[in-house]
Formats: structure tokens, sequence, C-alpha cells
């Protein structure tokens, strides 16, 4: 019998609620959607993943990570450019936490933007969120409520992903980090991966589909290439004004090989 996996990205408060810190359109309406079918149909995964954004307070893609020319905090949704800090406009600041001097980590930081602009992407400090210890970094009360319920029907346990716990690069995708570093929590999570291989079949979801469900999923199907993978289109809201980001995601994973469907269209498949 061919099993299937739901792994659902970052069903967090901080981006689920309207309290959040970084609150995503649609994902608590989308969130309980899933939760009506999972308590419908139980049978339609044999096994849940659920991944969980995971910061400190001091992150490079946190404010207090970074001061603008007039010492001042940035705001939240500045993009950071390597440029912009070689020209003074913003600096890094060193907290506790982290060991080397200004220098270092200003020519670190140096290093992280310009291979991230290399990769075609731009540094983004968002809002404080998802902070370990915090209840925006809990799971969303619907999907507490749907993995309990199915885990009880079902008799399996639900396995959580950590990701983002190191402060000195950006981290998406629940496998690896933007730019791993010589902390293991930033390399390529295989015991997440050796998990997945148990499933012929894995269905992503979550949020937001712009940014994190998009990076999960793409480097899931570049290290499960002997899986099925199926998107869902409908339980994926990206962050407000990346709707291209989010289309782009779609053709990405379906160029890729991945069938990108609603969750209706998904359950008549399935069952
Ligand atoms: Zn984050």
């Amino acid at each position: 019998m061919e099993k299937t996996a739901l792994v659902v990205v970052d069903g967090q408060n901080d981006f689920l609620d309207v309290r959040g810190t970084l609150l995503v359109h649609d994902a608590a309406s989308e969130a309980r959607k899933l939760a009506r079918a999972t308590f419908e149909y139980p049978e339609l995964w044999d096994g849940i993943f659920l991944t969980q954004d995971s910061h400190y307070e001091f992150d490079i893609a946190h404010p207090s990570f970074w001061t603008d020319n007039t010492q001042g905090p940035v705001k939240p949704f500045t993009k950071i450019t390597a440029d912009s800090v070689r020209r003074g406009q913003y600096t890094p600041v060193n907290t506790n936490g982290v060991e080397y001097s200004t220098d270092k980590e200003l020519l670190y930081v140096l290093r992280y933007l310009d291979y991230i602009e290399s990769k075609g992407m731009t540094h983004t400090v968002w809002q404080t969120h998802c902070v370990m210890g915090t209840w925006g970094h809990k799971i969303h009360p619907i999907l507490k409520q749907m993995t309990n319920i199915w885990s009880n029907t079902r008799d399996k346990e639900v396995m959580t992903v950590l990701k983002g716990q190191n402060p000195n690069t950006e981290h998406f995708s629940a496998f690896e980090a933007i730019m791993p570093n010589s902390d293991p929590r930033t390399q390529l999570n295989e015991t997440f991966v050796d998990e997945l291989r148990g499933y012929e079949t894995i269905v992503w979801c979550g949020w937001a589909g712009s940014h994190c469900l998009p990076a999960t999923m793409l480097d899931g199907m570049k290290y499960l290439p002997y899986q099925n993978h199926i998107g869902l289109s409908d339980v994926s809201a990206p962050v407000a004004g990346c709707k291209m980001e989010h289309v782009k995601f779609f053709n990405e994973a379906t160029k890729a090989g991945a069938r990108i469907t609603p969750l209706h269209n998904h359950i008549r498949t399935a069952l």
C-alpha cells in the first residue's frame, strides 16, 4: 500500500493569527479547510510533518540585527543589499551570542549578502517573528487540533521539524539554511529527508506560499527525487504583495515534475 506524507510548512501563530507579527492573509481559513478535510478523511495522510520557523530575537532577518545611518533601528520589510551596507546605509550590530568582532561580523554579513544576491535574492528584514518560547512560535490551534485528532485516530506521531535557529543566516527551507555554516542546524536536515523517504507521495502545503513553502518543497523535490510530489494550490497563501513569487513557485514546481492541485481535487484522486 502506497504511503502519503503531509508536510505543513510554518503553520504558526505569527503567520496565521490576526495578532501574529507576520500575518499571511487567508492562511487561517486555508488551515481550517485542511483541518476539516483531515477530520473527515484521516486516511489521507500516513504521516504528518509540521515545520516551525524558530528564531532568536537577534537574527539577521530581524530589525534587532541592524541599524541605519541615523543609528536607529531599521524598519521591518527593509531590503538590505551588500551595496547599501558597503555605503554605510545599514550596519549590522554585535549582540550577545555572536562571538566575533564587529569587523569580522561585517565581513561575514557582506559575504552573506553577496552570496544570496548571486542566487537572485535580496535580503529582507522582517518584523520580528517566531521567536522560540513565545506564543507566535507555537503551532496555530487549528492545526494543533487537527494533528491531535489525526494522531489519536491513526495512532501515529506527528513529527516537528525546526528551522531558523542560527541567527546568521535566513532559513526559508526546512531542509537547510540559505547559506549553511559550521552550525549543524544550518546544514541539510538528513533526519527529515530519511523520514520522508518512507513515503511514496509527499503533499506539500503551508505558508508563506511565496517564501518558506517554495524553498521547502523545491528542496524536498531535489533531495527526494523518487517520490511523487503534490503541492496544494489553495493551502499556500503568499505574503501580501508577493503574488508573483507564488505563481513563479507553482511554475517551477510543475516544471520540476510536481502536480499542483487544489485540496478537494487531491482528495478526489487520493480516496
Ligand atoms: Zn523566519
